[in-house]
Order: structure tokens, then sequence, then C-alpha cells
């Protein structure tokens, strides 16, 4: 039986924190394969400074360059808004119902999961797993929230933690010192920021 590890992410741009959760990730769940998903952003609600799903495709094949990871245009080859329970649905199409599915949040992230669209299925469908920076959120405020919120799920085993080294990035603080012409080095892989430089991103104005 397989294990197929799923992170998603706007990854605008994607930056070594992101790749710090991962692989983290690989090695906390013996993942057979790891899947990084680009999301898709509706026109409307994207931001001035958001790179197109192209850049930020390519600005991942770049960060996440090792064969241990995918990326995977699944939710960009989608046309309009993708909830994550779909993607699981069709990777489960894809995969067969055998494969075991290991969906990773971050710590702020997992905190919203009763809001998002059918949170309750998506537990179904995938152990939800979770990176713990300890300088952000405690492992007993997320374990309390999850056992909490969907406490069949959590006896069930339906969520994993995992603690990381924090690093301390985010794409925000990307995006900010490309417009005020400050380094990358250290936030992002240097194919990246050599990417963002030559493609002019990042440099306007919000
Ligand atoms: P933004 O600053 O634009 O909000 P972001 O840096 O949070 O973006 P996303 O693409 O929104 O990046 O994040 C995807 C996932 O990565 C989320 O689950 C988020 O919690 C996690 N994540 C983001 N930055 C870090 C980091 N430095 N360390 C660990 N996890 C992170």
């Amino acid at each position: 039986m397989a294990k197929t590890g799923i992170f998603g992410g706007t990854f605008n741009p994607p930056h070594l924190g992101h790749r710090n959760i991962a692989e983290g990730f690989v090695a906390h769940c013996s993942l057979d394969r790891m899947l990084i998903i680009p999301a898709a952003i509706p026109p409307h609600k994207a931001a001035p400074d958001l790179a197109s799903a192209e850049d930020r495709l390519h600005m991942c094949e770049k960060t996440f360059a090792d064969g241990r990871f995918t990326i995977d245009p699944i939710e960009l080859n989608r046309q309009g808004k993708s909830y994550t329970v779909d993607t699981l649905r069709q990777l489960k199409q894809r995969y067969g119902e055998n494969d075991e599915f290991y969906f990773l949040m971050g710590d702020d992230m997992l905190l919203y999961l009763d809001k998002w669209y059918e949170p309750r299925e998506i537990l179904r469908l995938a152990t939800v797993v979770s990176a713990v920076r300890s300088s952000r959120v405690s492992l007993e405020d997320l374990c309390s929230y999850a056992e909490r919120t969907f406490p069949e799920e959590y006896r069930n085993g339906r969520f994993q933690f995992y603690e990381i080294p924090p690093v301390d990035v985010s794409s925000t603080e990307v995006r900010r010192r490309v417009r005020s012409g400050e380094s990358l080095e250290g936030l992002v892989a240097p194919e990246v920021a050599q990417y963002i430089a030559d493609r002019g991103l990042y440099h306007g104005s919000t």
C-alpha cells in the first residue's frame, strides 16, 4: 500500500520554509511519493502581486527540485475554484482507494480546518498532518483544537503532528524584500531568487 503526501499552497513564491516542512513531512510519514500542488486563485480573488500560475509552477520546480517531489498542476488545470476535497477525490481516482493519503497543513492553517469546505470528508480521505513550529502554536493547543472540533476523527488517529525547527520566512516577507530591493538569500532557493529577478516579479506596489 503506497503512501502519498499532498502539500498545497499558493506558493507566491515558494520559499525555504515550505521546503523545510515538506522535507520533515516526507521523513515523518515515510512517504512513497509527495505531491506539491500550487493553488488556482480565481481572478476576482487574485491580489495584484500574485504571480501567474505558470511562474508559480516554475518556482515550485526550482524549490522542490529533487526526485522525491512531484509538482502537480491538478488544481491549476481545473477550471475555477478548487476545493481540497475535490482534489483528494480526483487523486483517489488516479491512485486507487488503497493508496493512503497524508495531507500536510501548516500549524496556523490547521486551526481553521473547521472553516474549510467539507472538513470531515477531507479527514475521511486523508490523514491530516501538521508541522508544528513551536514558536507559533504549541502542540498542546493544536491537539486540543483537533480533539475538541473533530473528536471522532481525533480518536481514530486522523491527525498527526511532527515538530520542525522553525524557518522564519513567509511569501509576504519575500515579496516585501523584492519591492525594497533587499537580498533574498536564505529565504528562497538561489534559482528562485534568480527567476524572480529575471522575470521582474513582485516589483510593483502592494
Ligand atoms: P503568505 O505570506 O503569502 O500568506 P505563506 O508563506 O504562508 O504565504 P502559503 O503558500 O500560503 O505561504 O503556505 C502554504 C503552507 O505552508 C501553509 O500551510 C502554511 O502554514 C505553510 N507555511 C508557510 N510558511 C511556512 C514556514 N516558514 N514554516 C512552516 N510552514 C510554513
